[in-house]
């Protein structure tokens, strides 16, 4: 699985359709501060379902939305396009079936975020499943933002095994296990309740 394009429409600074094609090899971005560097970063971030409105330096959500500028309107949505290039089939299952994958984040005003996997509406879970069970995400390490360095220097023991663990591909586990103790907790409830009712009856 290799990231091919990130594509980006009304995402903070860009306006414009915008593609930033990622070719093999090493891909620089170089610019003047202010220019929309880390807002790259961010849109793969967010693309690949980052939920945090801080991890986009904003407020809310809908911040990510273009604001307007002196000549230009605000918008009323912001779109991000990740291309990825599956022909070594690298892909988890499920999503292991074509050459391209592609997912898309559109966040309209007062709507709210909607995902598309390969055309075809997904939910923010299974984008995010998608990435930690391929070893990435909007958490990977592989992304660092500003100041990340030395958060991990100074780090605590559980946060950097996080980070191992997020590398060797287990950070989706953890979710489903999380999800099936939540299923198990429902179950036991209502298994009690059962109980309460048979007492009742006898
Ligand atoms: P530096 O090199 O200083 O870190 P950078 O190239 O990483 O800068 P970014 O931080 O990505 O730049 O971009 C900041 C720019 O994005 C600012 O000009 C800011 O006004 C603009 N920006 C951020 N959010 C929005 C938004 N919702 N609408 C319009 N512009 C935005």
């Amino acid at each position: 699985m290799r990231f091919s394009k990130l594509k980006l429409t009304g995402f903070k600074s860009f306006v414009d359709p915008t593609d930033l094609v990622i070719s093999d090899g090493l891909t620089g971005v170089v610019g003047p501060n202010g220019c929309g560097k880390s807002n790259l970063l961010e849109a793969l971030r967010w693309v690949m379902g980052e939920n945090r409105p801080t991890a986009m330096r904003g407020g809310g959500m809908e911040d990510v939305i273009f604001a307007g500028a002196a000549s230009r309107p605000a918008r009323n949505f912001a779109e991000v396009v990740l291309q990825i290039d599956n022909s070594e089939r690298l892909a988890p299952s499920g999503f292991n079936d074509s050459d391209q994958l592609e997912i898309v984040r559109r966040i309209t005003r007062d709507v709210g975020s909607a995902y598309k996997t390969n055309g075809k509406d997904a939910r923010a879970r299974d984008v995010q499943m998608l990435f930690a069970d391929a070893a990435t995400g909007s958490h990977s390490p592989a992304l660092v933002r500003q100041g990340q360095i030395s958060e991990l220097i100074n780090a605590k023991p559980k946060a950097r095994r996080r980070i191992l663990e997020d590398a060797a591909g287990i950070a989706g586990l953890y979710q489903r296990r999380h999800e099936a103790e939540l299923k198990l907790k429902n179950t036991e409830a209502n298994l009690a309740r059962v109980d309460d009712v048979i007492e009742s009856l006898a």
